[in-house]
């Protein structure tokens, strides 16, 4: 066991860090006012091999391991939580399930662009009626003449207005519960696919957030992603992977948050002294140190678990993660408010985005209720 970090991964963590430091923070605040999606950033973060990490060189990827994706989604999401998440759902939702279930044929076809970060992709199982659970799914996907019509609407769909390629679940059989599922892949512009509504969120305020509209939307019947009736095993698979991607969000969300409150505090000065000599702030950093190494280490070893493909091994870990790293920042960003005193409560200093933007990873990709169920269905079989 080695808790040091590899060459490679030091490399990507110092080129993220300094990309987050230079591009994303100086504008994160000003972004996430105007509710603007960082367009150049991800066009360059594309140019750096992060839009597609953990995918093989072959397809434009990075080929690089999980433990370097989580690093990278953490030092950016450092900088700007929006831009982690979107670089996240990318790489983990829509990337992950044409990696691991395409065709050869669909891998050549969508993988290069999304890798290079041309096109953006994401992915969509929520609906009204399916949040937590996706059996609910009422989207509806019908063989019609050589081709898959699609009905439904998608709702909290990251990336869902900037997306050039969607991939999206509905279901092929009205009787056959999960296994009445199926998962497609939906280029953007094709007639009959639209993105709605536009969410009005708490947080994340760069990120694009939509539903996604399928009226009548013909689809070529190459376009089914796995087999038919395989969608809810490729929803699960993918969202167990995806969640290291949020886990590092968090890790990196209050890696930024104590750091400035460990700033503020040596310079504010109350009763004479800098606040940073009261005990009462010196324990809240202490407390903010101990969540965020105990978040990392658990970050970092679900995604050496992933690293060996043993999704029975590695789902559990991911949860874990997830639950933790999110909850995590719960605590440490609303400790690192409470540093800033009144002017954390300002908009005037990033405490209070950092609070927002932290509350999200404990609800998208799984709620922390859903990680407790599939921790526990793991220890209890
Ligand atoms: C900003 C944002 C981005 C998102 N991005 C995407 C995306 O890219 N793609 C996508 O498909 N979805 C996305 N989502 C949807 C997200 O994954 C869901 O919101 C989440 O899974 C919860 O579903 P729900 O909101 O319908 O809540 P519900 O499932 O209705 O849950 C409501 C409450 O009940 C609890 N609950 C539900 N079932 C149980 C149970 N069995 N036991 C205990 N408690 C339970 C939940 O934990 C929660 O507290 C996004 C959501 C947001 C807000």
């Amino acid at each position: 066991m080695d808790f040091k970090l590899s060459e490679e991964h030091q490399m990507i963590k110092d080129m993220c860090r300094k990309f987050a430091d230079q591009v994303l923070k100086p504008k994160a605040t000003e972004y996430n006012k105007q509710h603007k999606f960082p367009a150049k950033a991800i066009q360059q973060l594309g140019e750096m091999g992060i839009m597609g990490v953990v995918y093989p060189e072959e397809y434009n990827g990075a080929g690089m391991d999980y433990i370097s994706y989580a690093i990278a989604v953490e030092e950016l999401s450092r900088g700007g939580a929006s831009t982690g998440v979107t670089v996240s759902a990318h790489n983990s939702l829509c990337l992950s399930p044409i990696y691991y279930f395409g065709t050869e044929e669909q891998k050549k076809k969508y993988l290069p662009k999304l890798c290079s970060g041309e096109h953006i992709g994401c992915f969509g199982i929520t609906e009204p009626g399916a949040g937590s659970d996706a059996s609910g799914t009422a989207t509806r996907a019908e063989r019609k003449n050589g081709k898959w019509v699609l009905n439904g609407t998608k709702s909290f769909i990251t990336n869902g207005g900037v997306a050039s390629v969607a991939v999206v679940m509905a279901k092929t059989s009205k009787d056959a519960g999960h296994k009445g599922l199926s998962m497609f892949i939906v280029e953007k512009g094709t007639p009959g696919f639209s993105v709605g509504k536009i969410e009005d969120k708490m947080g994340i305020l760069s990120s694009s957030t939509t539903e996604l509209v399928f009226e009548d939307c013909e689809i070529p019947e190459e376009n089914l992603l796995g087999k038919e009736g395989q969608g809810f095993k490729i929803a699960m698979h993918t969202l167990d992977g995806g969640r290291v991607g949020i886990a590092a969000q968090a890790v990196g969300i209050s890696q930024a948050a104590m750091e400035e409150a460990i700033a503020y505090a040596k310079i504010r000065k109350q009763f004479d002294k800098s606040i940073s000599e009261f005990q009462a702030i010196q324990w809240m950093i202490a407390d903010m140190a101990t969540d965020i190494e105990a978040a990392r280490l658990l970050t970092y070893q679900a995604a050496d678990m992933m690293n060996s493909g043993d999704r029975q091994k590695y789902s559990k870990y991911c949860a874990i993660a997830k639950l933790f790293a999110s909850e995590a920042s719960h605590r440490v960003t609303h400790k690192a408010l409470q540093i800033f005193g009144g002017y954390g409560y300002t908009t005037e200093y990033p405490m209070e985005r950092y609070c927002r933007d932290a509350r999200i990873t404990e609800i998208y990709e799984g709620t922390s209720e859903i990680m407790r169920l599939v921790i526990s269905a793991n220890m209890l079989k």
